[in-house]
C-alpha cells in the first residue's frame, strides 16, 4: 500500500528523471496514486506526484478538468474522481503573463496553507499512459494543479514558493457554526 510522504522528508526534494519506458508495472502505480489521492477529502486530494510516494521518475496524477465545464454526466465522472489524468515526463512549454493568488496545499503538509502566484494560463506537453504525446493549453485550477505538480519533480515544495514570494502561511483551525473552513496566520 503506498503512502503519502510528509514534510520534510529528503525524498521530497529529489529532481525526477524522465520516464523511459512506460511499462505496465508503472501504469499500475498511477492507477494505485488514484487511488491513493481519491481517500483525501479535508481538503480534497486534487493531484499526487511520484515524489511523494518516493519514486524518482517523472510522473504525477491530477484532476485536471474544469468541472463546470463538463456536461452533467462528465461532471458525475469527474465527481467519482474518474476524471483523474496520468501524467507522464509533464513539461511547461509557455506560460501565459497574468498571475493570480491561490490559496494552496499540499497532502505532503497537512494543515498548513499558503497563497502563492502563479501563472493562470498554460500550454504543456506530456504524454498519457499510452505513451501518447499531448499537447494542450490550460487555464485556471487545472493550469494552478499543474505548476504545483510539476514543481514536486523538480524538489520543489508549495512553502518554496511562499517564502520566495514572502506570503503568508494558514493553520486550518476548524469549521464554524456554519461550516465554513476556518483559519489562522502562522509561521512556519
Ligand atoms: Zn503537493
Amino acid at each position: 500500500m503506498l503512502q503519502v510522504i510528509k514534510a520534510p522528508d529528503s525524498r521530497l526534494r529529489v529532481k525526477t528523471t524522465a520516464v523511459k519506458k512506460i511499462t505496465p508495472a508503472l501504469i499500475n502505480t498511477l492507477k494505485e496514486m488514484i487511488k491513493l489521492t481519491k481517500t483525501f477529502k479535508e481538503p480534497e486530494g486534487v493531484g499526487l506526484a511520484s515524489t511523494q510516494i518516493g519514486l524518482d521518475e517523472s510522473f504525477f496524477v491530477a484532476r485536471l478538468d474544469e468541472s463546470a465545464r463538463l456536461d452533467a454526466r462528465l461532471a458525475k465522472r469527474a465527481k467519482d474522481g474518474q476524471r483523474f489524468m496520468m501524467v507522464i515526463n509533464p513539461k511547461v512549454i509557455s506560460m501565459g503573463k497574468r498571475s493570480k493568488k491561490y490559496f494552496e496545499g499540499c497532502l505532503s503538509t497537512p494543515n498548513i496553507w499558503g497563497e502563492v502566484k502563479r501563472a493562470t494560463q498554460l500550454k504543456v506537453s506530456y504524454q498519457d499512459e499510452n505513451g501518447k504525446m499531448i499537447t494542450k493549453s490550460l487555464k485556471g485550477v487545472p493550469a494552478w494543479i499543474f505548476q504545483h505538480e510539476i514543481d514536486h519533480l523538480n524538489g520543489i515544495l508549495f512553502q518554496d514558493r511562499v517564502l520566495e514570494q514572502k506570503g503568508k502561511f494558514y493553520k486550518f483551525t476548524g469549521k464554524d457554526k456554519t461550516g465554513t473552513d476556518m483559519f489562522e496566520e502562522v509561521t512556519i
